[in-house]
């Protein structure tokens, strides 16, 4: 028994909190795009039980392992969970945080599941991987309406149904993506993982992929080379007569986040699969897919942002130094508002592109997705780091929570397409296709006059949005992160003037667009309105 000190000043575990009717960005947004709330109420508390944060850790510290073969030798390439993992996994699936959105008539479906991702990210991000990609497969199955219309029914389904097994015994299925081979990831089409068409329909493809996450998925699309060129195609781990797919899983990634998640390497040796959309069309078929993770790496790094913010708060609320709680201290103050303010501004734009979903507006998704796919995912890991630091040394200790958060923080920029990848995107679309920009452009003008700095930031933008032709795609490419992140604070400004409480938006704009910020946080103005920003 230790009788040497008592232990004092020390915050309580959080636990037991409501992460929907806490979170006024939150419950501000759903409202704002008339999405039903009743639900995630509901999973807002299970999400915030003691129970439940208890499954995110037991899930992270006991990470998936691969098992090749059977105790007699033979091949079984299946990856062993902790219970935990299914918990967290029945619970996005029940909550609806994957695919129901697509069956779901009601006005602001995506918006609903949106948020849903967005408490789940607060919870554990490495389950988000195949919650997401099981939203994402269904746009891009439907580009072969006979597999959409056998599977799309138990993708949407709200049963969790793990195991591989012949679909038709499955209550619910699970989908990952396959693309990324050694030689390159960013550049698919070198791609040499070869699909040889057979008698009955089906191709036959023999090759590897680098990275394929979730391997216990059901079903994965893929890319491979057909004889007419690069193919999206539907692998199923288990054929339709019951017998096992060739899927040799060669190892899990040792990965420096993310680690409740399985990411393999696994090679194809005549595996059968059916093609999704036309032969050679593989990247415009899978990039819906792709178009739909990258809304998610948005909403997985609003989530992760919310949690970092919380935890500094709840620290700082309960912890005092030099005689005072930090949460009264004026410099605390000024850096938490700071966080306040970048995650509330992840939350709107994530909303928003969530909305354009539901709306079905094509033309705004494709810019703004890639816009903000860059920044929120950018600006991730500089909230987590600083929300560590805003719990001490406590912050930098396993127990805490925050390393977690710190290790997982990068990872949304790298996949789905990385930071420099994402940046010459948005510069593509804008020259490919200028009904995105001028969408884009349309939203920020629903702002004009609200207040003078976003409108000295979207003029500045303006000037530098250069004549959109192919041929001067190359000589901009030096300028394609400084022009998407302007873009994607003009658009965050747009949305918060119009959206969000006075001060939030007062802050972000002197500081992100009038740039009277030091580029860390906690250094914005004297002016800005701490008290308002902090509330409750
Ligand atoms: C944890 C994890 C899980 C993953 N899961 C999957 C999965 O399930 N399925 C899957 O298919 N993939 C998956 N990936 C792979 C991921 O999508 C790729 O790593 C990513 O797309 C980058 O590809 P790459 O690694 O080949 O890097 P590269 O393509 O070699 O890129 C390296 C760097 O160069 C930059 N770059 C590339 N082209 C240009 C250019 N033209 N100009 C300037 N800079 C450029 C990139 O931005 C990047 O920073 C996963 C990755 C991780 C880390």
């Amino acid at each position: 028994m230790g009788t040497t000190h008592e232990v004092f000043n020390q915050p309580p575990p959080l636990v037991g909190y409501d992460m929907f009717a806490t979170d006024e960005a939150l419950v501000d947004g759903v409202t704002l795009y008339g999405a039903e709330s009743g639900e995630l109420s509901e999973l807002g508390n299970v999400a915030g039980s003691a129970h439940m944060l208890e499954q995110a850790r037991l899930a992270h510290v006991n990470p998936p392992i691969l098992r090749t073969h059977d105790r007699f030798g033979f091949r079984i390439d299946e990856v062993e969970y902790h219970p935990a993992w299914h918990e967290l996994m029945r619970n996005a699936v029940g909550f609806g945080a994957h695919a129901t959105a697509w069956a779901d008539e009601r006005p602001g479906a995506h918006v609903r599941r949106a948020a849903a991702a967005y408490i789940g990210a607060q919870l554990e991000a490495g389950h988000g991987c195949p919650i997401s990609m099981t939203y994402a497969i269904v746009p891009a199955l439907r580009h072969e309406p006979s597999l959409a219309q056998t599977y799309e029914a138990k993708l949407v389904s709200r049963i969790y149904d793990y195991g591989l097994r012949q679909s038709t015994d499955k209550q619910g299925l699970i989908a990952g993506m396959a693309m990324t081979e050694k030689q390159g990831g960013s550049d698919v089409r070198a791609n040499t993982t070869r699909a040889v068409p057979s008698d009955d329909g089906t191709y036959l493809l023999t090759g590897h992929k680098w990275f394929c996450s979730a391997p216990m998925s059901d079903l994965f699309l893929v890319l491979a080379q057909a004889p007419e060129g690069l193919t999206c195609f539907l692998l199923p781990r288990v054929l339709p007569d019951g017998t096992r797919n060739v899927f040799r899983l060669q190892r899990l990634k040792d990965k420096l986040g993310n680690r409740s998640n399985a990411s393999s390497e696994v090679e194809f040796d005549n595996t059968v699969a059916w093609r999704v959309g036309p032969q050679g069309r593989g990247v415009p078929t899978i990039i819906e897919m792709v178009q739909m993770t990258r809304l998610d790496c948005v909403i997985g790094s609003a989530g992760l942002m919310r949690a970092a913010y919380v935890q500094a708060a709840h620290h700082a609320k309960h912890r005092s130094a030099f005689g005072a709680r930090l949460w009264e201290q004026p410099a605390m103050r000024a850096v938490l508002a700071d966080l306040k303010v970048e995650s509330w501004a992840a939350l709107a734009v994530a909303l928003r592109l969530a909305a354009a979903v539901d709306q079905n507006d094509v033309a705004f998704g494709r810019l703004a997705t890639a816009v903000s796919k860059f920044w929120v995912c950018k600006r991730g890991p500089m909230v987590a780091a600083e929300a560590l630091e805003c719990l001490g040394g406590n912050g930098y200790v396993e127990d805490s929570g925050m390393p977690r958060l710190y290790r997982e923080a990068p990872l949304n920029s790298i996949w789905e397409g990385s930071g420099n990848v994402i940046a010459l995107d948005t510069l593509r679309a804008m020259a490919k296709q200028p009904s995105s920009l001028a969408a884009f452009l349309e939203e920020l003008a629903l702002a004009k006059g609200a207040d003078p700095r976003l409108d000295a930031a979207v003029s500045r933008l303006r000037k530098q949005l250069p004549e959109m032709r192919g041929s001067d795609l190359d000589a901009l490419q030096v300028q394609a992160r400084r022009l998407t992140s302007l873009m994607a604070v003009c658009l965050q400004g747009a949305l918060l003037v119009r959206h969000a409480p006075a001060a939030v938006a007062d802050a972000f704009c002197a500081t992100r667009l009038d740039g009277d910020w030091g580029g860390v946080f906690g250094t914005m103005p004297p002016n800005v309105d701490l008290k308002a920003i902090l509330a409750p």
